[in-house]
């Protein structure tokens, strides 16, 4: 509730009556809203209070160690609990990518125990029970909150008193989970296919029903929807193989961490690849290409196909529906060249008609690498679906700071030895952009040869499905989502998940 916070702040508050003015008349419907709710509530429960105590903007907000503090001072012994944080949202939730370090409130809100004997809570995406302890141990907080690492885990209390320290299935700080509430969506987290479909699948986070008839499952693709499905079916104990075309597991996640700022989403693979080396009944087998000939050799009947997808180079994307014109001499790359080491010469012009956040991802890496950056997109701004994870805004001023030229609303037209031809999506004006190479983050083909071989093959498999990227391209929240649902659905009744599909709590059209 932002309404008793903004009668704090001078910039909203300008009444001149008892409510305006000094701070103690701006803090007087907060501390009437606490005694009244004491008063209501009586012995029933505690009155808890959250409160930001620094919105980081300096001098033009409420800063800790001035307002903040005294508002803490003033109001020290109403609530029964102290919820501290620092505001907006975007700086309450901030992703690795831009806030690195668990526990990034703690210097604003380590005051707060010093002048107020009620216990304190508070937040700041903390994942690691050392951190954890340490905060209690040094007398920062009573208490631990824990939403985001609650969504990725909802057992992470359990696990830590259990002592599985291991097991705990880290938040990535990702801020998916957070792009749900802003597309009015069902909740979806990277690291946690379950949440949200606790009620409506019966998903339980940990538990999951055990193998029907069948005995074997292969799984082809090692990406995070074939290690999602391969630990569910594992977990449901079936004899499991997993084969990996590359050295590596993980497909795009460990490619895509290796990038500025997205390390710790590598803790989705690190998870479950810990997980599948406790167990016995799986077996994974690196840089194995299988062909159509080897997976029917191999006899197992149910086959599920995790093969990806890759970045097409043609520039077809959002935009541009059609292969758009490409000199031979200009050196075309795409996100998947970077990702696996490619070097870069000259000025690289980066060509972002995906719109989501790779492109601007890897502007920003290569900018930091000391290329001269050329950013190019259709859209009004750079990356413009990460307004939903509230990282555009950072995102754009780091590009700015890196001095990457940046031409928003225009679409790229033709190719040629020295350049791109690009065209304001307005008015079409064109322009020529010079440029030593250009990296065209455009859209995604999905690997599917593999697939379309064994579906036209004579031989009948029980299970042949199609999972992932190379179902559908998407999020690597979607793929562990695709991974996990296949893995959940294998010998269930088709019609038992027909109907969870449609379930809600609110049914608004009924069968008559
Ligand atoms: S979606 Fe990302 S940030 Fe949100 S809880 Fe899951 S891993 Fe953490």
């Amino acid at each position: 509730m932002s309404l008793p916070h903004h009668f704090l702040l001078p910039q909203f508050n300008d009444r001149t009556d008892e409510y305006g003015g000094s701070l103690e008349n701006r803090a007087r419907l907060i501390r009437e809203l606490l005694e009244e709710t004491h008063e209501e509530v009586g012995d029933t429960c505690a009155v808890a209070f959250r409160f930001a105590v620094d919105e980081m903007q300096g001098i033009d907000g409420m800063q800790a160690h001035e307002e903040g503090r005294a508002v803490v001072e003033m109001l020290a012994e109403l609530p029964d609990l102290w919820d501290v944080n620092v505001s907006d949202w975007a700086n309450d939730s901030a992703t690795t990518r831009f806030q690195p370090n668990d526990g990034y409130q703690t210097p604003y809100i380590e005051f707060v125990k010093q002048v107020t004997t009620k216990p304190v809570v508070a937040v700041g995406r903390l994942t690691s029970p050392d951190m954890m302890l340490s905060l209690v141990k040094r007398g920062v907080v009573d208490f631990i909150g824990a939403a985001r690492p609650s969504i990725a885990d909802p057992f992470l209390p359990q696990k830590i008193q259990q002592g599985r320290i291991d097991e705990i299935r880290e938040c990535i700080g990702c801020n998916i989970c957070v792009s749900s509430d802003n597309l009015g969506i069902p909740i979806r987290c990277t690291q946690n296919p379950t949440i949200g479909e606790e009620w409506r699948r019966g998903w339980h986070p940990e538990n999951i029903a055990a193998k029907g008839k069948e005995e074997q499952a292969l799984v082809i693709g090692a990406g995070p929807a074939g290690l999602e499905c391969t630990m569910q079916l594992a977990k449901r104990g079936y004899q499991v193989t997993l084969a990996e075309a590359g050295k590596e597991l993980g497909g795009r996640v460990p490619r895509e961490a290796g990038l500025l700022g997205l390390g710790a989403w590598k803790r989705v693979t690190d998870h479950r690849i810990y997980d599948l080396q406790q167990r016995a009944n799986v077996q994974i087998f690196k840089e194995s290409n299988l062909t159509a000939d080897d997976v029917i050799e191999l006899g197992i009947p149910n086959v599920f196909i995790a093969t990806g997808a890759g970045w097409r180079r043609d520039g077809v994307g959002r935009s541009t529906r059609q292969p758009i014109e490409i000199h031979s001499d200009m050196t075309i790359l795409t996100p998947d060249d970077i990702m696996a080491g490619q070097s870069l010469k000259g000025t690289v012009l980066i060509y972002d008609d995906d719109q989501i956040y790779i492109g601007g991802v890897l502007a920003e890496h290569l900018a930091h690498a000391g290329h001269k950056v050329i950013f190019a997109t259709p859209a009004s701004m750079v990356s413009p679906w990460t307004e939903n994870t509230l990282e555009q805004p950072r995102i754009q001023k780091n590009l700015i700071e890196r001095s990457v030229d940046i031409h928003t609303g225009a679409t790229l037209k033709t190719v040629d030895k020295s350049g791109c031809d690009l065209a304001c999506i307005y008015t079409q004006q064109p322009r020529h952009i010079a440029c030593d190479s250009v990296i065209m983050v455009t859209e995604r083909t999905r690997h599917t040869d593999l697939f379309d071989a064994l579906k036209v093959s004579k031989t009948s498999f029980q299970t042949l499905e199609l999972i992932g990227d190379a179902a559908s391209p998407g999020l690597i929240a979607d793929a562990v989502y695709a991974g996990h649902m296949a893995a959940r659905n294998f010998e269930e009744d088709p019609e038992k998940v027909a109907q969870q599909m449609f379930r809600r709590e609110i049914v608004s059209l009924q069968n008559q």
